[in-house]
């Protein structure tokens, strides 16, 4: 179990009696509101476009601890961040993951809108229940295809009934439930719209996401890479879409399926332009804290907590402000080398 959370303050949050902190502005102006963690670099699945077949993973002994996570979120919340995503590799594989989960959830509906998770649906079976008791409410399950054959090639070996089980699991346990869908030339183009038909049933949203050249993978990406804008308006004969004004900060636009209850967000880094507004910031399993997904620069948040603690965390995220780029340089061209060697599972997507 990890160690009982913090102590009271009154009115604000104060993280093992250090002050709440000053809310984290960029030099770009941008509000820092949103925190990824990556509480895992390893993946029971290898998706193609994710992860090469064989990967190497961090040696254990370079992770944070799970309560050193904890005690970064916190800091995080301390300093204005207003929502946090637990990502991974497969957050659900990480050992006592649960343990984190309660932690950070204590300030869902206090200091924290919202906490939840990005994952690939394989264990949600097992968690779904304690992710609802531990305050989370909704969750994104990435899921490229409902075809069994298409899903094991993407995947390498998963089995999509496990996934879909897991999906149903968390619908009953009263999750909100968002799929996320890498379109893929020649893999899943054809299953869009039978899946943005199947979300529409479920009561899901579903977020399309174009392939981002991030990490070295077995293959070229530019081969599978759709753009979103061709993809978006072949799904206009089979749906009514209704430009939805929400803003999450990030890549996503929205759309709604009139008359249902379904969002459909497109994430397009390469074909749309969002840095403009970012409010998020990503940290690694072993407290690299990257201030956008398309670059390397990054501050050390692990050996700031180690050598400095709290004090020394908020100094190095006066540096990470100071760093944030402007925008993300991606580009995705044939034999082009990816726009940042580590893959999104070190970072978490
Ligand atoms: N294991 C979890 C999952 O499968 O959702 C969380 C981590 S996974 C890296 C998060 C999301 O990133 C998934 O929706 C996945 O499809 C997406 N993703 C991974 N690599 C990507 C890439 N190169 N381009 C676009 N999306 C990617």
């Amino acid at each position: 179990m990890l160690r009982s959370g913090l102590p009271q303050c009154g009115q604000a949050l104060s993280c093992y009696g250090m002050a709440c902190g000053p809310a984290l502005i960029d030099r770009y102006g941008r509000a820092i509101s949103y925190l990824r963690i990556s509480v895992t670099d390893r993946c029971d699945l290898r998706c193609r476009y994710c992860m090469a077949e064989q990967m190497t993973f961090l040696p254990k002994d370079r992770l944070l601890s799970l309560d050193e996570m904890a005690l970064i979120g916190e800091r995080f919340i301390a300093r204005g961040i207003r929502k946090i995503r637990l990502t991974g590799g497969e957050p659900l594989v990480k050992r006592d993951v649960i343990d984190l989960v309660r932690r950070l959830g204590r300030h869902v509906g206090a200091e924290l809108d919202e906490l939840t998770l990005t994952t690939n649906g394989t264990r949600l079976a097992e968690h779904a229940e304690d992710l609802v008791d531990a305050g989370v409410r909704r969750i994104n399950v990435s899921l490229d295809s409902r075809d069994p054959d298409t899903f094991r090639f993407i995947t390498r070996h998963g089995d999509v009934e496990q996934v879909l089980g897991g999906i149903a699991a968390a619908k009953a346990a009263g999750l909100a439930v968002k799929i996320n869908m890498v379109a893929l030339k020649g893999l899943n183009e054809a299953e869009v719209a039978p899946m943005l038909g199947w979300c529409v049933e479920q009561g899901f949203d579903l977020s399309l996401i174009e392939t981002m050249p991030l990490g070295a993978i077995d293959e070229d990406r530019t081969d599978r890479f759709v753009p979103l804008t061709q993809v978006f308006e072949d799904l206009q004969a089979p749906f009514e879409l209704v430009r939805d004004p929400h803003n999450s900060g990030g890549p996503a636009r929205y759309w709604r399926v009139a008359g249902t209850g379904t969002r459909l967000g497109l994430i397009s880094p390469l074909t749309g332009n969002f840095c403009a507004s970012c409010n998020r910031m990503r940290m690694t399993t072993e407290g690299l804290l990257y201030m956008c997904l398309g670059h390397d620069d990054r501050v050390d948040l692990k050996a700031a907590l180690r050598e400095g603690g709290l004090a020394a965390v908020d100094a190095a995220l006066e540096r990470a402000l100071a760093a944030k780029p402007e925008a993300h340089d991606f580009r995705i061209a044939a034999g082009a080398t990816p726009a940042v060697a580590r893959h999104m599972s070190v970072t978490g997507g």
